[in-house]
């Protein structure tokens, strides 16, 4: 599938906000957002003019789509399986992101980014109940035992991140064995749990236009 091939970096400055899109680069004094937020461009310092409503709209479905690294075409789908299901659209659309398979590894911190999580699923490391998956997307259950495979266990990448696992922390609807190189979903993602600030509603707004 077609991915966004340009610099990781630039779409934090595009969405002035930190999207932890390199690992562990994102946490140390090398970000360059730190060092340079303002949107990329020529004019990126200059902006002053009024933002239109679906501007914003458009901006905050653009950070979450990043954020979860994903194109239009999918996103779109998922909106759509969160707007058939009971409850909040908007915050079934986070929890099935939340759901995602790459997503699920990077906050059981298998991998230190959603893009090296999603690597990872796709080169066969991971086993979903006892069974290879290796589908970035693929949703997650309830009671779910997601694990490494035997010999990915000794990716050295793989167990640098599980050590640095400890600075993220792991969500409450997660219980990691990092002994055991294996993890278990214990119930759905809750809302409160996500603190990046993603304002869910407005991209509700957008595609209900
Ligand atoms: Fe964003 Fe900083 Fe990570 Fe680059 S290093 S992706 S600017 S958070």
């Amino acid at each position: 599938m077609a991915r966004y091939r340009g610099a990781a970096c630039r779409q934090c400055r595009r969405e002035k906000l930190k999207l932890f899109l390199k690992g562990d680069r994102c946490y140390s004094d090398k970000c360059s957002f730190e060092r340079r937020s303002n949107p990329p461009g020529q004019h990126g310092q200059a902006r002053m003019r009024k933002v239109s409503d679906y501007a914003i709209q458009l901006r905050e479905k653009q950070k979450v789509k990043r954020m979860y690294g994903m194109l239009e075409g999918q996103f779109r789908k998922f909106f759509q399986i969160a707007e058939q299901s009971r409850g909040v659209t908007g915050e079934n659309l986070l929890r099935l992101l939340e759901r995602r398979l790459d997503n699920t590894i990077f906050r059981l911190g298998f991998a230190c980014s959603r893009n090296m999580a999603r690597q990872i699923v796709r080169h066969n490391h991971i086993l979903v109940n006892g069974k290879k998956v290796n589908i970035p997307s693929f949703l997650v259950s309830v009671n779910d035992e997601i694990s490494l495979k035997e010999k990915s266990r000794k990716v050295e990448t793989i167990q640098d991140s599980l050590e640095a696992v400890a600075r993220r922390g792991v969500p409450s609807w997660l219980a990691l064995e990092q002994d055991n190189f294996k993890g278990k979903v214990t119930s759905l993602p809750d809302r409160q749990e996500i603190t990046m600030p993603i304002q869910e509603q407005l991209i509700v707004e957008l595609y209900s236009k």
